[in-house]
């Protein structure tokens, strides 16, 4: 019988098929360079084309198949077995256009996120999506992950900044809607298909990014807040005296604030370590010195309020590097970790303080626990847990799940806010999804992808 490899090989040529040690040479995970990756073959296709062959051959072999993008997704979806083969995006790697009259980019998927910012900045124009991992994950993945990060808050999830996209079907048809218009109500908006739903459904090869005029100054600040109520309402006054350029506001707990600025990190603490909660908030404007003094006045008379207890803005463009990056370095946080167990959930706003407190109560509970670590896109009721834990035993795994996840369906909360579901939460799926709702998505899995080779068992 005919052989997948050689068949492969022949079709997009030898040198896009990677066998053997040059499999061993590659991983799953950023954090995981040391673990050899497991699988039988790893593709380059650097076309819509080889990528459409390569669904042809494997569906007619019935091969499972998984992608991989800049590998730093968290919940698993880019691990792989022995029998998997693996289709890397690295190399549709191409800005194809930037377009200044429709505000728009296309790009292939393997575009990493930083190369998409700088190629807007440079035509004076924005693409807000902004998180840690930045310079490493690329757009396939970030729009297959529906990723969220520090900006959702103003500029939404990246669903909202897809305006076109082509994705290659498990059979290797070609679903290609490569439109730059923001409105189009005809018929069923497909492409939300493929975003979100980690590549079970379609491989995304290209996308139409919108893009918006650059804000012309940046401010930031670092807050120091004791009560959780007075964290909602400097929200709600920030977001009001702003009028519309406040772009972030992430909150931090006193522990993971410590752990982050510590002596051992690149870091030194803006404020001091007595606060219960720290802000970090952005806002993005027209006219640096105006938007600078507007943000101070803002901030004197919250202090003066009592709703603050003590703040510092950024000065300089060294400042905001300093403040964000403590924020974004959250693997400071995971290297205090044995094992890290990381969580992303959702939490009506007005609730967060007392489920999280209960959380970490509960978890206290829990002898071998080594750290908690909460934090989180809060304007967004989005909550990031990182937990320290010395194990990989099951059972501590499952108190850990269960304490944390316990509260959320009750609550109408989420047990992934941005992350995703991969192969990591998918038992949990039940705590924010009906059995109606999870039996629609087994419906559409089971009509586009009827041999369950595209990245099989991932979110159900
Ligand atoms: C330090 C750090 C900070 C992070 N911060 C945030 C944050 O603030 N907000 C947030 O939402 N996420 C965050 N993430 C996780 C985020 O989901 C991923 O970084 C990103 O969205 C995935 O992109 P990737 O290219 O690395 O995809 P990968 O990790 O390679 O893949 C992720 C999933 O998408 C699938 N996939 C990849 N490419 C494609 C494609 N072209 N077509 C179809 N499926 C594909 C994979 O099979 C996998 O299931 C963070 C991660 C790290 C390491």
């Amino acid at each position: 019988m005919e052989n997948i490899i050689s068949t492969l090989q022949q079709q997009l040529g030898s040198e896009k098929v990677l066998t053997g040690a040059a499999v061993k040479a590659r991983f799953h995970h950023i954090w995981h360079t040391d673990q050899p990756l497991t699988a039988k073959a790893v593709l380059l296709p650097d076309s819509t084309e080889d990528m459409a062959q390569i669904m042809q051959i494997c569906h007619k072999y019935e091969q499972p198949v998984v992608v991989h993008g800049g590998l730093t997704g968290l919940v698993g979806g880019t691990e792989t077995q022995s029998h998997d083969i693996v289709i890397s995006t690295e190399q549709l790697s191409n800005i194809e256009e930037v377009d200044e009259k429709s505000r728009t980019m296309t790009v292939q998927a393997g575009v990493i996120l930083q190369q998409i910012q700088e190629a807007a900045k440079e035509k004076d124009l924005l693409f807000p999506l902004n998180f840690g991992a930045k310079g490493t994950a690329q757009i396939g993945g970030i729009i297959s992950t529906n990723a969220g990060g520090l900006r959702v808050f103003r500029y939404g999830m990246t669903r909202n900044l897809v305006l076109g996209l082509e994705a290659v079907l498990p059979d290797g048809t070609v679903i290609s809607s490569m439109k730059k218009i923001i409105k189009d109500n005809s018929g069923y908006d497909l492409k939300q298909l493929f975003i979100g739903s980690e590549g079970t459904l379609g491989i995304i090869t290209k996308a139409v990014l919108k893009l918006t005029e650059a804000p012309q100054s940046r401010n930031s600040a670092f807050i120091g807040i004791n009560d959780y109520d007075n964290v909602i309402r400097l929200l709600k006054y920030m977001d009001k005296g702003l009028a519309g350029t406040l772009s972030g506001y992430e909150l931090i707990w006193n522990s993971t604030y410590r752990t982050m600025t510590s002596p051992s990190t690149s870091s030194k603490p803006p404020l001091s370590y007595d606060y219960k909660y720290y802000v970090l908030l952005e806002s993005l404007g027209s006219d640096y010195e105006k938007d600078r003094q507007q943000l101070e006045q803002l901030l004197e008379h919250t202090l003066t309020e009592g709703i603050i207890q003590d703040a510092v803005l950024a000065n300089s463009a060294a400042d905001l590097q300093w403040f964000w990056t403590i924020r974004e370095d959250v693997h400071v946080l995971v290297s205090q970790c044995t094992y890290d167990h990381h969580f992303d959930i959702s939490i009506p706003i007005p609730l967060i303080e007392t489920v999280v407190d209960s959380i970490i109560a509960e978890l206290a509970g829990i002898e071998e626990i080594e750290c908690i670590f909460p934090f989180g896109h809060i304007a967004d009721g989005n909550v990031h847990f990182i937990i320290g834990r010395p194990t990989k035993e099951e059972a501590i795994i499952k108190k850990i799940n269960d304490i944390v996840y316990a509260p959320l369906k009750k609550i109408g909360g989420s047990v992934s806010a941005e992350h995703g579901v991969g192969l990591h939460k998918k038992s949990f799926l039940s705590l924010c999804r009906t059995p109606a709702e999870i039996q629609l998505m087994k419906t559409l899995k089971q009509t586009l992808d009827p041999k369950h080779i595209l990245n099989r068992g991932r979110i159900i």
